[in-house]
């Protein structure tokens, strides 16, 4: 007897839902090493002062979950083989690194000795779990190609931890294959993206991004697209006002209050908050005590001024 397909799945939708409420907010106190291969600065640029604040799907957050539960596999396999794998340090938490006065960085999934290839020298290691079509692209082009981005975050990582070697393991989620390739560091591409990592912060307005079309293929697929092509206002939060500046020791100062942030502080804001100015859809006409007069896209006149908090 033929089965029907079900018309729902209440306990499904119960489950996607549970994890779209646990989801956080999606802010990272620091740009990170994982996103700064991202050709668009702008975007960067956006993530990094948390102007918009992502919503993942509950089927999403679980297929982000699939590649780091699949970390333990990859490790438990390397170990199988003789591989010296560390996950974390002597202090137990995971390698990190950072750059930036405190503000760029990330953590490495682990350090190895003991690859085959290549017994005697410590390598970064980067584990990451692809779809059919995107393994057979890593096959075909190699990760430099294929993945830019991960590339991008090895090399950030070599250069930062004083590595000049990576062993980057993937998977392909639909049929366990599995492929590495080993990669060298390439110290001024590094560089570079040192360098870029360091104008994103620094920069207090967003840099010019890579298309002004809301159509261009990577728009499309922005999570800032609507931000960026000011469709629709940021939070408020310390990181969208121009009170706010990254600091020493990957700190941020409101000079509105002089005083050094919280990370919950950031989150929260404050009834003095004023947008970064290319963060309105307007022109700024006039500036108070209290206020800065935009002159709106659509003619208007709007206020943005503190609100008792
Ligand atoms: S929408 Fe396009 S230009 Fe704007 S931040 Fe995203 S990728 Fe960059
Ligand atoms: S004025 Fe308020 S919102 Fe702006 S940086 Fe200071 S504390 Fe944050």
């Amino acid at each position: 007897m033929a089965l029907l397909p079900p018309t729902s799945m209440p306990t499904i939708e119960a489950i996607y839902r549970k994890r779209e409420e646990r989801q956080g907010d999606g802010w990272r106190a620091h740009l990170g090493a994982s996103s700064i291969g991202n050709e668009c600065e702008r975007a960067l640029w956006f993530t990094f002062r948390w102007a918009t604040q992502t919503r993942r799907s509950g089927r999403l957050l679980r297929l982000f979950e699939t590649g780091q539960l699949a970390e333990a596999r990859f490790v438990d396999d390397l170990r199988s083989v003789g591989v010296e794998v560390h996950e974390i340090g002597e202090d137990g938490a995971q390698f990190s690194v950072n750059a930036c006065r405190g503000h760029f960085g990330g953590s490495m999934d682990g350090v190895a000795l003991g690859i085959i290839e290549a017994p005697k020298t410590w390598h970064l290691v980067e584990m990451k779990t692809h779809n059919a079509k995107s393994f057979a692209a890593l096959k075909k082009d190699g990760v430099a190609k294929s993945k830019p981005a991960h590339w991008s975050q090895m090399q950030a990582y070599m250069h930062l931890a004083g590595l000049d070697r990576a062993f980057y393991i993937a998977a392909n989620k639909d049929t366990d294959e599995l492929y590495s390739e080993r990669v060298k560091l390439d110290e001024a591409f590094a560089m570079r993206l040192i360098a870029k990592a360091d104008r994103v912060i620094n920069a207090p307005e967003p840099p010019p991004g890579i298309s002004s079309d809301p159509s261009f293929y990577l728009c499309r697929f922005c999570d800032h697209s609507a931000i960026c092509h000011r469709e629709t206002l940021a939070p408020r939060n310390c990181r969208t006002c121009l009170h706010s500046t990254p600091v020493d020791g990957g700190q941020w100062d409101c000079e509105r209050w002089h005083r050094i942030l919280s990370l919950d502080e950031q989150k929260a804001g404050c009834g003095a908050h004023k947008y970064v100015p290319a963060l309105v859809n307007g022109e700024v006409k006039d500036t108070t005590d209290d206020a800065v007069v935009y002159v709106m896209a659509g003619g208007s006149e709007w206020y943005d001024s503190e609100v008792p908090w």
